[in-house]
């Protein structure tokens, strides 16, 4: 080993490397009976037994009616908003993964971006009413790392404007507010089962939907419009979830409570030490009763020694991956930055919050000996 290099980066050089997340796996053995039954009924897609009784699982576990599972998130944002006729503006926010805004682009709807709130960086209701054009038809927020938007007043906004809400709550599985479930707010929910969410189905997602007859038409529309076998009402996609990955999630279901009591039990852990630590801190997605703590985000103040970049780096020495969740801001991909609405001066808040921003690792197979190490690094800057 190259002698000039410190003492210290050796060892580093040693140490396992800690991703941000690492996907949570039911036991392997516990799967083959489920593969077992998909290659004796020889029923691979197409709303098979395992995609059926998924969403009733899902439905009973969410505490939501009417579930549609899709094949993933981003079609599922893209259905949402074609089952409702969306058309022409749509007010969401920068602060976010790009698929929130890509699932407009592919609709051929405009994106106005407004700023977010400086406590939990979800879409600041009060920018709303300023964006609002006759040409807007719905509002498309985030519950940002699993906690809740300002749902109230958001509503308001949509009533007194006769808007829709579709919310994308890739990050909210399992959260609940005054013991009811979040995915029951705004027109539709769409959920992410990806494979590095808090509940995973390899590739996944769902619409939570208000009624059947709104099931119905988003059923219709992730098998290409049919809604019989000579009749086509709509320019429907696939975005069928196949029986493996429903199979697949009716395991993880079984495992969750476990799964979302651990990262309770990290998000805690991360939070007492940090309360010690000068320049840090933790959005109430971290500390929340309410949060699934499906991230655990840290914004880097003035006051503490390294810059977000120079912390970030590192982390990096030392094999520790953390990711800059939400940097850039959605606004600022070259599709978006021509916008009127993606211009800094109109989202000072986002554009301080990406600067800042780290998401340190949280997935329950990790262990304390793990968070110890991470934190070690920040108590040592
Ligand atoms: C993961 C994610 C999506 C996309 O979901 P996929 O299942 O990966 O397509 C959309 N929005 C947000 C906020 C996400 O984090």
């Amino acid at each position: 080993m190259n002698a000039s290099l410190p003492a210290e980066a050796i060892a580093a050089l040693t140490q396992e490397t800690i991703y941000v997340t690492q996907p949570h796996l039911s036991p392997l053995e516990d799967f083959i009976p489920y593969l077992r039954e998909i290659w004796e009924s020889k029923v691979l897609t197409n709303g098979g037994p395992f995609h059926q009784r998924l969403e009733k699982a899902l439905e009973d576990y969410l505490g939501v009616e009417h579930l549609a599972l899709l094949s993933n998130g981003t079609l599922g944002l893209v259905t949402a908003l074609q089952a409702l006729r969306i058309t022409g503006e749509v007010i969401t926010t920068p602060y976010s993964f790009v698929a929130t805004a890509h699932s407009l682009l592919w609709n051929g709807i405009k994106p106005v971006f407004v700023d977010v709130d400086p406590r939990t960086l979800n879409m600041d209701p009060a920018k709303i009413e300023a964006a609002i054009t006759p040409q807007t038809t719905a509002i498309l927020p985030v519950h940002c790392y699993g906690y809740p938007c300002d749902i109230d007043a958001i509503q308001k906004i949509a009533d007194n404007y006769n808007l829709k809400v579709i919310y994308d709550a890739a990050h909210a599985f399992g959260v609940k507010q005054g013991g009811r479930s979040i995915l029951r707010n705004g027109d539709l929910s769409v959920l992410s089962f990806h494979a590095t969410k808090v509940f995973n189905t390899f590739e996944g997602g769902a619409i939570i939907c208000p009624d059947a007859k709104t099931k119905q038409r988003v059923n219709h529309l992730k098998n290409f419009g049919f809604v019989d076998e000579t009749t086509v009402v709509a320019p429907g996609i696939n975005g069928k979830m196949s029986e493996i990955n429903a199979a697949f999630g009716l395991l993880q279901l079984d495992h969750i409570d476990e799964a979302l009591t651990r990262r309770r039990d990290i998000s805690a852990r991360y939070c007492e030490k940090l309360a010690q630590v000068k320049g840090i801190r933790c959005l109430p997605a971290c500390d929340s009763e309410i949060s699934n703590h499906s991230y655990f985000p840290i914004l880097v103040e003035d006051d503490f020694p390294l810059t977000r970049d120079e912390l970030f780096e590192k982390f990096r020495q030392h094999n520790i991956i953390v990711r800059r969740y939400f940097f850039p801001l959605i606004s600022d991909f070259p599709m978006y930055r021509g916008l009127p609405t993606a211009q800094r001066s109109n989202l000072p808040v986002a554009g301080d919050a990406a600067q800042r921003v780290l998401c340190l690792p949280i997935f329950p197979a990790m262990t304390d000996d793990q968070l110890d190490r991470i934190m070690s690094i920040i108590e040592s800057c």
